[in-house]
């Protein structure tokens, strides 16, 4: 998986809304030590979260499975737009057969385990799909085979507090492993 941080908000952001409740703007330190520190006081400690929405993160987040964005789709505070099956299946359609000993030119569109077979069962998967669509079914019938494992990409936003939570959620070992190592790399 790839993540790539693509836009955050300036800290002075937070540290201003939260000044606003207090009218202390003349004590900023434009996103320095000083308003960390307010911030992680007024946020954290003090539990006021909410001023923690005042920060936005843009994530680009590649090389994950369907199977990780069904449990990522699952955090609502947060907002995604994914890369369409319906519109880029035909990808597959110009691959030669995929043999299960195929690994590396199956990594290309399958998160794989390591678990071999796992990893088998996941190419055979690939393979039906290729065949479905050389068969020439359409893109909006054939992703109904997709394995679990076929890799999407998505652009991700969300606030401070909700990445938080998701942090905290995800990363904790009960957590499947995969959005473990999402949340590690989000952090
Ligand atoms: C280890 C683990 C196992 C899981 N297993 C399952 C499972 O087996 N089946 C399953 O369906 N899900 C499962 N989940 C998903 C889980 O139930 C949550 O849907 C998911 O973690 C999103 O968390 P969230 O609601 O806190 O996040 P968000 O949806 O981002 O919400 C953030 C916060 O906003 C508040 N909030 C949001 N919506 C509401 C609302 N409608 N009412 C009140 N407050 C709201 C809550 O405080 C919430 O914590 C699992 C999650 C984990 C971490």
């Amino acid at each position: 998986m790839h993540v790539t941080l693509n836009h955050y908000t300036p800290l002075v952001v937070c540290a201003n809304a939260i000044r606003t409740c207090w009218q202390s703007f003349d004590k900023s330190d434009n996103g320095g030590e000083k308003d960390r520190e307010l911030i992680d006081r007024v946020g954290n400690k003090f539990k006021h979260a909410s001023t923690l929405e005042h920060l936005s993160y843009n994530f680009y987040i590649k090389g994950v499975s369907r199977a990780l964005l069904q449990e990522l789709a699952r955090h609502r505070m947060a907002s995604l737009s994914v890369k369409s099956t319906r519109y880029t299946l035909k990808e597959l359609k110009d691959e030669e057969p995929f043999k299960t000993s195929d690994i590396k030119r199956a990594s290309k569109y399958l998160v794989l385990t390591q678990i071999a077979l796992v990893d088998e069962m996941s190419i055979k998967a690939l393979e039906n799909l290729r065949q479905v669509l050389f068969a020439g079914i359409s893109n909006d019938r054939a992703k109904y085979c997709l394995p679990e494992s076929y890799k999407t990409e998505l652009t991700w936003s969300c606030n401070a507090r909700s990445l938080q939570n998701f942090i905290s959620l995800r990363s904790d070992k009960a957590a499947l492993w995969e959005i473990r190592d999402l949340a590690c790399q989000l952090y």
